[in-house]
């Protein structure tokens, strides 16, 4: 009887998931296992929570659908808090197997993580993050492309992108002792109502990323205007909102490419398709940052050799986190951020550069902040797009918005500002 531990990390999904495919090619039974790992539930330097409410609680309902999904197969999910090395090693000991399966990620935190486990166990990492498979790419990642549209002209045009593949249909798994899913409060927030402005009433879980794919897809065709529409601020269907999924892994980048292909065959195939493949690579191409550099990503300078010294001013900070900096445009989207837990990509860049470039502030606290709210936070792509906003990127330009200009263009008719300025909050369950 061989029997080993799936490890899920930021891969929240059965379909798919190579880690999985390859535990049960290589196994006769499977025990699936979440761990809240401590690290990332504290508060961190800047006194901000690790992980606030809006993404604990996204996550939250990722692993119930998680769990559903797994007991309609056959199995369950264990859930378990506190160290992932440790805990994993007591599992292992308990069912008496040896071996875990998991997704290779690539920022330090998480590695260090992996070195721990593979010091007590045999671990087996599979790339399920990435929708170019690095073994699929024709550069050393040492040698990466350094700046995006070469890195993307390399990979367009000698990489492809693997099919991606159904959930199992049984997954055996022996008797696994019943792990409740903790409530919000378990990490020490209140359960909160949804605020009627969000873009989306955001959902976790496979379940609900597929059916977010079928409605920006098939059922209004909002694909084939994405291009003209990706830079918009109001309402859920600007821009695809594909980001809280992809970040759990509840869908992945390969499934979502696959949809835009068939997309392109049955309906139409225009810039705005080809667009949102663009952007995913936007995704990869942060992660091999990451895979290349390192800690370097969180690194004050960044990937660059300048010597740009940051300052901190708490109060100037806070300004900026309350939407209080006196400019309306930062502080609409500062204050959707606070609310809701996302933001649009324009309003990113802007809040980003406005801390950066014209308050003077480090940058790093500004990602951190990102790191706490946002329900979509990646680690690669917000250190990736922080230190690009910041000039000590990938970027070979120095980008500084105007952010007035910036309103003037995107939010012509003031509607975005007045609805996070000049309406009342409207809660709803
Ligand atoms: C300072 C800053 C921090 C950011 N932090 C994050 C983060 O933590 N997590 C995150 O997923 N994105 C981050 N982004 C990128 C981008 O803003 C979001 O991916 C996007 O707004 C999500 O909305 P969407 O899914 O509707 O995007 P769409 O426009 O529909 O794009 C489709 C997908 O492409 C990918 N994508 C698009 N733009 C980028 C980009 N610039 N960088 C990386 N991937 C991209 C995302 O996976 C996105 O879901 C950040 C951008 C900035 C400027």
């Amino acid at each position: 009887m061989q029997r080993a531990i799936l490890w899920f990390r930021t891969d929240l999904r059965l379909s798919d998931n190579l880690a999985l495919r390859a535990a049960l090619k290589e196994n006769d039974e499977i025990i699936p296992v979440y761990v809240f790992d401590e690290q990332w539930l504290g508060t961190d330097q800047w006194g901000f929570d690790r992980t606030g409410p809006y993404r604990t609680q996204f996550l939250l309902e990722c692993l119930e659908d998680l769990k559903t999904h797994l007991q309609e197969v056959g199995s369950d999910l264990l859930i378990q808090r506190g160290d992932p090395a440790v805990l994993l090693s007591a599992i292992a000991e308990k069912y008496e197997c040896n071996t875990v399966y998991c997704s290779k990620e690539y920022t330090s935190e998480e590695i260090a993580v992996e070195q721990q486990l593979a010091k007590r166990l045999s671990l087996r990492t599979f790339h399920n993050s990435p929708m170019i498979h690095p073994d699929d790419v024709t550069f050393d990642i040492d040698r990466m492309p350094e700046v995006f549209t070469a890195f993307r002209k390399k990979v367009e045009r000698y990489s492809e992108v693997r099919q991606s593949f159904n959930s199992p249909k049984s997954i055996a798994s022996p008797a696994i002792e019943a792990s409740e899913i903790p409530s919000l409060t378990d990490f020490g927030f209140e359960a909160f109502q949804q605020d009627q402005r969000s873009v989306l009433p955001f959902k976790g879980g496979a379940l609900e990323a597929w059916k977010r794919l079928e409605h920006y897809f098939w059922d209004t065709e909002k694909l084939s205007v994405y291009k003209e529409t990706r830079n918009g601020l109001i309402g859920a269907d600007y821009s695809s909102k594909f980001s809280p999924w992809l970040a759990h892994g509840c869908i992945s980048a390969r499934a979502i490419y696959d949809e835009v292909e068939k997309y392109e065959d049955e309906v139409e195939k225009n810039d705005s398709t080809y667009w949102l493949k663009f952007e995913l690579l936007w995704r990869d191409f942060f992660k091999y940052t990451a895979m290349r550099y390192g800690t370097r990503i969180f690194h004050p300078n960044g990937i660059k050799n300048s010597h740009k010294k940051w300052g901190y001013r708490p109060k100037a900070m806070q300004k900026w986190i309350d939407g209080e900096t006196g400019d309306e445009f930062v502080d609409a989207n500062m204050i959707e951020l606070k609310t809701t837990g996302f933001m649009s990509n324009r309003g990113r860049q802007n809040v980003a550069s406005y801390l950066v470039h014209k308050l003077n502030l480090d940058w790093r606290a500004g990602a951190a902040w990102f790191e706490s709210m946002l329900i979509d936070y990646d680690v690669a792509s917000n250190y990736g797009n922080w230190i690009y906003a910041a000039g000590v990127g990938n970027d070979p330009r120095d980008r500084i918005f105007n952010t007035q200009k910036q309103a003037g263009m995107y939010d012509k008719d003031k509607a975005y500002r007045n609805r996070w300025l000049r309406s009342e909050s409207v809660l709803k369950r």
